[in-house]
């Protein structure tokens, strides 16, 4: 029997990976195994200098979805109300993963408020400054890099400016940026910087990681809600003997590895970051000459991932155009937006021109087959 093809996955994620990736797994690995260990060590520390930040910060694993290491590094990083130890966030909110990262707080007790954009709209910089100035209790500012949501590029070097200036500590969201959008420590003062194996550095899914100060960090200990979670005392455990407390997910380690030797040989976040804009450039202007819009203006769109409005024509039927390209081996993604009703598709995975052109042909038959003659909202 002959596997079929595996479709291209124009998603947020899940993302197509090369063979190289997955061929990397095909092993089983002890997880005291001092190649396993040296393994590990190699891909935390080539996170760290992809961040620039190895002389300030330590690179913490977790295992599950990139969500799990969200939550930890919260629960990490901000003490509990009844801590003793006075903090309060403010999320920045223009998407569902702002509005996921309250709920997370709410779920785990810290005190917390908003501050909420539209989901096409970056946050307001002059009410941060405000809520900074006003609020003598936040002492943590929580950021989304690029909100996947409608797939806007959020002013992350402005945030941390404001952020610094006013003397509070920053936690970034960069699930979906870290890898291809600039993401320096030296130019960006974080504490806290949380991405995934899977998104734009093409791993497989199944661990997410924290870059967190190390300063910070070492006052962390017991803050954490839950122990699976506690990335202070994942960390410690770390450094003691190289090994993961719990199971390693040892296949998706070695899959990293050779997912970032890919990176490096692209060119760093910088090639890869010139592959996704040129991704996004072919979709937008194919789509667009097909009659679709984008919600987002230019200026503020993430090379990572397109919101379109949906098609006003009532011949286009989202579920079969989506199930049409699947069968065409092309998969997208609904939209999650509050704002209007929408689809998206990503730039982002081992994808290309060809695979991008595919795409919009694909596309374009499918809506000859429905009869659309336009994508126009
Ligand atoms: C993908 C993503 C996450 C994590 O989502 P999981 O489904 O848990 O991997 C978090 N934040 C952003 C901005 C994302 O794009």
């Amino acid at each position: 029997m002959t596997a079929a093809k595996d479709p291209w996955l124009l998603t947020p994620g899940p993302l197509t990976t090369s063979a190289a990736t997955k061929e990397a797994m095909l092993h089983d690995w002890g997880s005291r195994d001092a190649q396993f260990i040296e393994t590990n060590a190699r891909v935390l520390r080539r996170l760290l200098d992809i961040a620039n930040a190895a002389d300030t910060h330590v690179c913490v694993p977790l295992q599950g979805s990139g969500t799990f290491t969200v939550e930890a590094a919260l629960g990490t990083l901000i003490p509990p109300r009844d801590a003793n130890k006075d903090a309060k966030a403010l999320v920045l909110i223009n998407g569902a993963y702002g509005k996921r990262m309250a709920q997370i707080l709410d779920y785990a007790g810290r005190d917390h408020d908003v501050l909420e954009t539209p989901e096409d709209t970056p946050p307001n910089l002059n009410d941060l400054e405000a809520a900074l100035k006003s609020d003598s209790a936040i002492t943590h500012v929580v950021a989304v890099y690029c909100e996947t949501t409608a797939g806007i590029l959020n002013p992350i070097e402005d945030i941390a400016r404001i952020t610094a200036e006013n003397q509070r500590r920053l936690i970034i969201d960069a699930m979906s940026a870290f890898g291809a959008l600039p993401f320096d420590a030296s130019a960006i003062p974080f504490d806290g910087m949380m991405a995934s194996s899977n998104k734009c550095l093409e791993g497989v899914p199944g661990m997410g990681f924290a870059i967190l100060r190390r300063a910070a960090l070492e006052q962390c200990q017991g803050n954490a809600h839950a122990l699976s979670l506690d990335l202070y005392d994942q960390w410690r455990a770390m450094e003691k003997n190289g090994q993961w407390r719990f199971t390693p997910p040892t296949h998706v380690i070695n899959a990293f590895d050779a997912a970032l030797d890919q990176f490096d040989a692209e060119g760093g976040a910088a090639g890869r970051h010139a592959r996704y804009a040129a991704n996004c450039k072919i979709l937008v202007d194919g789509m667009r000459g097909l009659g679709f819009e984008t919600l987002l203006a230019d200026e503020v769109q993430a090379p990572i991932i397109v919101t379109f409005k949906m098609p006003a024509d009532p011949k286009f039927d989202f579920q079969a155009f989506y199930d049409a390209l699947g069968s065409r081996g092309y998969v997208i993604y609904p939209g999650k937006l509050t704002v209007a009703p929408s689809f998206r598709i990503g730039c982002i995975g081992q994808l290309g021109e060809s695979e991008m052109k595919g795409a919009l042909e694909a596309i374009a038959e499918v809506m000859e087959e429905m009869g659309v003659e336009s994508g126009a909202p």
